[in-house]
């Protein structure tokens, strides 16, 4: 039998460290060695049904010697971990949302030097949601105008969610656009007609909702509704999960959760 694979997870206290910490307890073929969270941490020494010992810093992830360190932190800390995972050529999994564009550039540059794969959201859901909604896009084409609406917890502190921004980019993509050209994010006062190019979106915070996505499109006389409910974190740990296997041997290079649903990773060189 292989070796299990050894992984480090950062934000290993938060909502989706606990739930990774539980799922990974669950398969033979990983073996969390590491589990991180801030230097402020006054709780156990060891986390999770495996009792993964605790790490105060990132940098000290490499006496663990994981081979794929999965984040799920604040934008601040993802960079790091991208920085870390970087210099010393270990695949990253990073489903941090709330990245601004200068993030992801930077997430990308250090994909350059160690595999990473990037998503805001992990479900096998979302990510049919996605194609499913350019797929929509196109055949509708100028006849349906697009909104989007997403329900989260109280705790979620961005917004719109990064998987509704994900959806709206597809939307962008199927009509040869970017998003920031069509977004609408606010609808108040006398706003006047709708522009049928535009893009909106619509955003809930409440109670414990795990994550809810709904994509429409309003067309004369029929209207389509694409929807998406996560009712168990258990899912975006499970696909990080899937998502640390695959990057585990794959080469540098910055991927998406589509990447890791179409197949095997092409494998890094021998050398490398
Ligand atoms: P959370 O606040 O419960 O957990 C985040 C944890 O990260 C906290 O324990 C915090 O102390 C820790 N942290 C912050 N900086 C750190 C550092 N430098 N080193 C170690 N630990 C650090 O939040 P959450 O609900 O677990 O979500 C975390 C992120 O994941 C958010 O951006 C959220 O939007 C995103 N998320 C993504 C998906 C997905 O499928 N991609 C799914 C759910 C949540």
């Amino acid at each position: 039998m292989t070796e299990p694979t050894p992984i480090a997870i950062v934000g290993a206290a938060g909502r989706m460290g606990t739930s990774l910490l539980e799922e990974a307890a669950r398969r033979p073929d990983l073996r969390v060695v590491a589990a991180v969270v801030t230097p402020e941490w006054t709780g156990p020494d060891h986390l999770g049904p495996d009792q993964v010992p605790v790490f105060r810093s990132i940098p000290d992830l490499d006496e663990a010697a994981p081979r794929v360190v999965i984040d799920f932190t604040s934008p601040a800390a993802a960079i790091q971990v991208a920085r870390f995972c970087a210099g010393t050529h270990r695949a990253l999994v990073s489903g941090t949302t709330g990245l601004d564009d200068a993030d992801l550039q930077e997430l990308r540059r250090c994909a350059a030097s160690a595999p990473t794969v990037w998503a805001s959201n992990f479900s096998v859901g979302v990510n049919l949601l996605e194609a499913l909604v350019e797929q929509a896009t196109a055949a509708f084409g100028p006849e349906a105008e697009v909104e989007i609406f997403e329900a989260h917890h109280r705790h979620k502190v961005d917004a719109p969610s990064g998987t509704a921004l994900t959806l709206g980019h597809a939307v962008a993509r199927a009509r040869g656009t970017s998003l920031e050209s069509i977004a609408r994010f606010t609808h108040q006062g006398h706003a006047g007609p709708r522009d049928p190019a535009e893009v909106g979106f619509q955003v809930l915070r409440g109670g414990d909702i795990v994550g809810e996505h709904s994509v429409w499109f309003c067309a004369h006389g029929e209207r389509l509704e694409l929807s998406h409910r996560a009712t168990d974190r258990g899912i975006f740990a499970r696909g990080a999960l899937r998502a640390a296997r695959w990057a585990a041997s794959a080469s540098p290079g910055f991927y998406s959760m589509r990447d890791v649903l179409s197949g095997p990773s092409t494998p890094a060189p021998a050398s490398s």
